[in-house]
């Protein structure tokens, strides 16, 4: 019978290694036999990495015959978005722009992973340059949802969320600026958790908006998450954002919600374009956290509502500063035969940019102009204070917070082409990007009518990321669901029959 990752958990890695069940080297295997069978349908990959996985098997193999002791990842079949450098790969980042870029250096990240045992698999589709919600914005061709392959994965981790639904790996890492890694998560019926702005180095992940991007995990269960979560976070001398973080993610998650008060925000249960289906689920949980003794606490985050418009101003001014580098001579795209280097930027960046990157240099480049500037960038940032604000009061009256993680189940490609619509699918996770706060998005069964996969998101105080984990581990219990997606559960019951 051959080895499949299927359900395998990272706990049930470490077992099956140390009892000599099956060898690291199997299980980079199997998920590059899984990738080879699966992946020509769901396109979460834009490289697989045989060689890289390969190499760190056996390392961790002979520290299996030597009988040393694992690390806590060690053997876990893990792949990363093509946003963040490793050397040996491309990153891409899904734009014509960098579409032959060779990593110079391996961000922090990713190096922490395979430091602490992981398997690099290779390499994950996602929107161009991370901006979008669906993942069609990549240059190389969308990425499919598992559980539907007419359908989105979400965006822009698509290939984050799909790699891990489809059973392809067991982990694997995305970054969240808008809600990158909590809606994908959503859509793709697996955890995703994006931790306080801080927890996490993002050293050699390409910037989108510095001030509102953080790296996080996503997995099939909220220990995985807990785990890989470990070994992320921490202080990085090469990210000045980044905190002393030394907290156990895994301490506390079998303490269960007796007694603990969690907030629920009436405002966004009521939002409009909040799917019945969605709502249904959402109430579901929150009945679940009653049921084991959780105190529900009804939350007002007044201004909430405006976090929106000061995404959408902070977002593309910092992402144009940031894309401003691609400018076809430090790096990027060039159109040669040009008369002057003026010719060869504007050919270059009009050829090697897709219509979201310029929709958002664009705008930016608006908003920070001189005279626009104090209408748009400076209320922005007001907001932002008041939004924070609204959190750090909420927090004083409850350990945690639960709400939609997005307003709908993924949709079918095509069918959201307006950008405003689109923006829309981020009304609940953007928030917390705007305040800093951590949040995680898990699945909470298929929706009674689109029989799709739901999530909840569960959000904490800033650099408390243990009291989502603890909500979201009680909630866990809750539900028997597989998080594996049906196209992966067909390859896993013909791979057993081989
Ligand atoms: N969908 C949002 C956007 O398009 C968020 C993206 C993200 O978190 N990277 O900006």
């Amino acid at each position: 019978m051959a080895l499949a990752l299927g359900n395998l958990s990272v706990s049930d890695i470490q077992k099956g290694l140390t009892s000599k069940e099956f060898s690291a080297s199997e299980l980079a295997q199997a998920s590059l036999d899984a990738i080879d069978a699966v992946d020509g349908k769901v396109h979460a990959f834009l490289q697989v990495t045989p060689e890289m996985a390969m190499e760190k098997a056996k390392e961790i193999d002979a520290m299996v015959s030597a009988g040393e002791e694992l690390p806590p990842l060690a053997g876990v079949p893990t792949a990363f978005k093509d946003n963040m450098n490793q050397l040996g790969t491309k990153t891409t980042c899904s734009s014509k722009m960098l579409a032959n870029y060779e990593s110079a250096y391996t961000a922090t990240c990713v190096s922490k992973m395979i430091d602490a045992g992981a398997l690099p698999m290779g390499k994950l589709n996602m929107d161009e340059f991370a901006f979008g919600s669906s993942t069609e914005t990549s240059y190389f061709g969308p990425t499919k949802n598992p559980w539907d392959l007419e359908r989105v994965p979400g965006g822009s981790s698509g290939g984050s969320a799909a790699a891990v639904a489809a059973g392809l790996t067991t982990l694997t890492l995305g970054s969240d600026t808008g809600g990158s890694i909590r809606q994908p998560a959503s859509f793709c019926g697996v955890v995703g958790m994006k931790p306080t702005y801080g927890v996490v180095s993002r050293y050699g992940v390409v910037a989108f908006g510095s001030s509102l991007d953080q790296v996080g995990p996503f997995g099939k269960s909220i220990e995985d998450v807990a785990i890989a979560l470990n070994a992320l976070s921490g202080h990085d001398p090469l990210d000045c954002t980044s905190q002393p973080v030394s907290t156990d993610f895994t301490a506390n998650l079998d303490q269960g919600v007796e007694g603990l008060k969690i907030g629920v925000v009436p405002e966004f249960m009521e939002a409009e374009g909040l799917q019945p289906e969605v709502r249904k689920a959402i109430d579901g949980a929150i009945k679940n956290l009653e049921d084991m003794g959780a105190q529900m606490v009804e939350i007002d985050l007044p201004n909430a509502h405006a976090a929106m418009s000061a995404y959408y101003v902070i977002g593309p001014c910092e992402a144009f500063s940031n894309l401003a580098r691609f400018d076809s001579v430090r790096y990027g795209n060039r159109v040669d035969g040009c008369s002057d280097l003026g010719e060869q930027y504007e050919k270059s960046r009009a050829d090697g940019f897709g219509m979201e990157a310029k929709r958002r240099i664009m705008l930016g480049s608006y908003l920070l102009s001189s005279g626009v500037y104090d209408k748009y960038y400076y209320p922005a940032q007001q907001v932002r204070t008041l939004i924070t604000e609204d959190y750090t009061k909420a927090y004083e009256k409850v350990s945690a917070i639960v709400m939609p993680t997005s307003p709908r189940t993924a949709f079918k490609f095509g069918e959201i082409n307006d950008p405003t619509s689109m923006y829309l699918s981020d009304m609940f996770t953007i928030s917390l990007n705007i305040a800093g706060n951590g949040g995680m998005s898990m699945p909470i069964g298929l929706g009674e009518d689109s029989k799709l996969p739901v999530g909840i998101q569960i959000v904490g105080p800033q650099f408390k990321d243990e009291n989502i984990l603890r909500v979201a581990s009680a909630l866990e219990k809750c539900y028997q669901i597989d998080k594996l997606a049906p196209i992966g559960r067909e390859y896993v019951d013909e791979r057993r029959q081989a």
